[in-house]
């Protein structure tokens, strides 16, 4: 078995949520077509989708931030079992704590959902200007269009707060995004041009 497989089977195992594989090749195509070199990405959990990234093209360098201890070990392991630390660099932190600088072609919102509007504010302004946010999870396993499917207060809360960030980047006037149903639901949001806002 392929090391990226034996991460995925880990994942499972361990019910870390990592992304779906729809969602990686959507993503890993996206960095072919679109020449991406630069990412940065909120939310490493044990390093998968970065790791993803990088081996989509030798061109790649991944900044991801993860602030789980237990994570961001597991992640630091991973990746320097694959030799690619180099490329890949996890930062130990909140982010929404952090002070990054430098600027990003690619930027995947992949953290707490109840936080994704303040992740979006905070880290846009880094985006290149030809650059794209994608955001992973807004489906939320089918309940973000299915209320009925959860369980409980916690849950609804958290629907609530995916809802509200799709309704923000529709009404964005400075971004615009489009949907996908693809694996747990992902957007792609650009900057629009000037003449467009
Ligand atoms: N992108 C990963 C999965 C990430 S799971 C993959 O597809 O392989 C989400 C991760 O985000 C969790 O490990 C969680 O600890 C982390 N996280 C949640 N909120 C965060 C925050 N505010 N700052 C940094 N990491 C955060
Ligand atoms: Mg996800």
């Amino acid at each position: 078995m392929g090391e990226i497989s034996k991460l995925k089977e880990y994942a499972q195992e361990n019910h870390v949520p990592i992304m779906k594989d729809e969602g990686i090749a959507f993503i890993c195509e996206t960095i072919r077509t679109q020449s991406i070199k630069r990412i940065l990405e909120i939310g490493t959990a044990i390093g998968y989708s970065a790791i993803s990234f990088a081996q989509a093209s030798p061109d790649v360098t991944v900044t991801t931030i993860e602030r789980d201890n237990h994570m961001y070990e597991e992640a630091i392991q991973n990746i320097a079992s694959m030799h690619l630390e180099d490329r890949i660099t996890v930062i130990h932190e909140d982010a929404l704590n952090l002070s990054l600088t430098g600027t990003y072609d690619l930027i995947f919102i992949d953290a707490a959902k109840s936080q994704y509007i303040k992740f979006f504010e905070k880290y846009s302004p880094l985006l290149a200007e030809d650059g794209v946010i994608i955001t992973d999870n807004l489906s939320f396993h089918g309940m973000v269009e299915d209320i009925t499917l959860t369980h409980n207060r916690n849950t609804r809360q958290l629907v609530g707060k995916i809802k509200q960030y799709i309704e923000y980047l529709k009404t964005n006037s400075q971004f615009e995004t489009v949907f996908y149903s693809l694996g747990d639901g992902i957007s792609v949001t650009k900057r629009k041009k000037s003449s467009e806002k």
